[in-house]
């Protein structure tokens, strides 16, 4: 789960780490107001899930507080595309106005969990304000990269060695080291994915500020933090995503597919992507319903895929131990009747009722392929979506 700008520099303020005041705004009205109360020069910056604001226009110097109003209403109410979204963007439902810093040097700090290390990473660069992906390109020697211990947590000399190795000025060493703590603390203490800080500054009159401020919190540790998790903002995500989350399905959308895939478990997942490629087919989503999907959850699966105006077929594949392939024909035409879907269906079954499971589909009014096995299914599906790309 991602946290927006303001929400991870409340958590930022909550662990000492040094951000400027802020005042978030919904109206031009309340743009004004903040903008007066903090005294220009301000920023105002978008809140949207995605970095990048920058360069799309959603991070604006206002010398006035005519100039705030202007940005304000210019973001409000409208959508955001940055290079870290699709193409349609995310909503604008907020604005953040804050007091514009005078810059002297822009850092890179970020913690992310290495699966290498088994143990948060430090990841971090004397280049700030660039992408990082830029810099661990064309300059990997600047990236610093410390490990935390997952048991002694980050001690003091190695949060020291970060400070050091990144080339803060001497006075400003011993606040950098303390926020490299702080910021692993946090880390830790949330069950953080993420923790970024692009750019830190060090400002002309000589502090450390974290300028920007991107939190995200494993969805597997949410239950452990019901503050965070009311933090949620699912007006941010894709609303099949959402839709999915809300079903507790694992749905993930996929760019450029032509196939929708339902599957039950991860492991079947990859695999039904694989087929799909070998058949020549690109998946567009795929959709895991897990081990134990009651027939609701299977309806609302079913009908998440179908309304991606991508899928032109479905690939059912199921592997039926505990949840039964009956119960997952009967979701699937509910599904269909419910939506008026005419999409093609290939469904290979296997396990429990797999056979009723089948034989249900082919009872039904849905243009449901049955295949004996994942091989069988792959090769159905080439030969569908050949036939298919001939008609059309
Ligand atoms: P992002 O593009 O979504 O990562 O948004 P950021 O908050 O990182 O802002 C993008 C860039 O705008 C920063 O790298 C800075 O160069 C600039 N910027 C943001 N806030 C300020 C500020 O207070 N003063 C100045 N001079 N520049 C700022
Ligand atoms: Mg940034």
């Amino acid at each position: 789960m991602n946290l927006h700008e303001y929400q991870a520099k409340q958590l930022f303020k909550d662990y000492g780490i040094p951000v400027l005041p802020w005042r978030i705004v919904e109206t031009v009205d309340e743009a004004e107001t903040a903008a007066n109360e903090l005294g220009c020069p301000v920023i105002v910056k978008a809140q949207v899930h995605a970095g990048g604001r920058g360069k799309a226009g959603g991070v604006k110097f206002a010398a006035t507080a005519e100039d705030a109003v202007q940005y304000a209403s210019d973001m409000l109410g409208t959508r955001m595309a940055t290079n870290q979204t699709g193409p349609k963007g995310v909503p604008i439902d907020k604005v953040m106005i804050t007091p514009a810093a005078d810059i002297a040097h822009e850092y890179y700090v970020s913690i992310v969990m290495d699966g290498d290390e088994g143990a948060p990473a430090i990841i971090a660069t004397r280049e700030g304000g660039v992408e990082i992906e830029q810099v661990a390109e064309e300059q990997p020697e600047k990236i610093v990269r410390i490990i935390g211990d997952p048991l002694l947590g980050l001690l003091p000399y190695k949060a020291r060695d970060a400070a050091l190795a990144l080339g803060f000025p001497p006075p400003l060493i011993r606040p950098a080291t303390a926020l490299i703590s702080n910021a692993y603390q946090l880390f830790i203490d949330n069950d953080c994915s993420l923790v970024e800080i692009n750019p830190l500054i060090e400002s002309e009159d000589g502090k450390i500020i974290a300028l920007d401020a991107k939190v995200g919190i494993e969805d597997d540790a949410l239950f452990r933090h019901p503050g965070l998790r009311d933090l949620h903002d699912p007006a941010q995500m894709d609303p099949l995503e959402r839709e999915a989350s809300e079903f507790d399905l694992a749905y993930v959308k996929l760019e450029g597919g032509r196939v929708g895939c339902m599957v039950n478990g991860a492991g079947l997942a990859m695999a039904t992507m694989d087929i799909t490629k070998w058949a020549g087919a690109e998946p567009a989503n795929f959709l895991d319903i897990g081990g134990s999907a009651d027939l609701e959850r299977i309806e609302h699966a079913f009908k998440i895929i179908v309304s991606d105006p991508d899928v032109e077929i479905i690939l059912v594949n199921l592997f039926a131990g505990i949840a039964r392939s009956d119960v997952v024909a009967t979701g699937i035409i509910n599904a269909s009747k419910e939506v008026g879907s005419k999409k093609p269906v290939v469904a290979a079954m296997r396990g429990t009722n797999a056979e009723e499971g089948l034989q249900l589909l082919d009872e039904s009014d849905i243009d449901v392929t049955p295949a004996p096995d994942m091989a069988s299914a792959a090769e159905i599906l080439r030969d569908k979506l050949a036939t298919m790309s001939r008609s059309t």
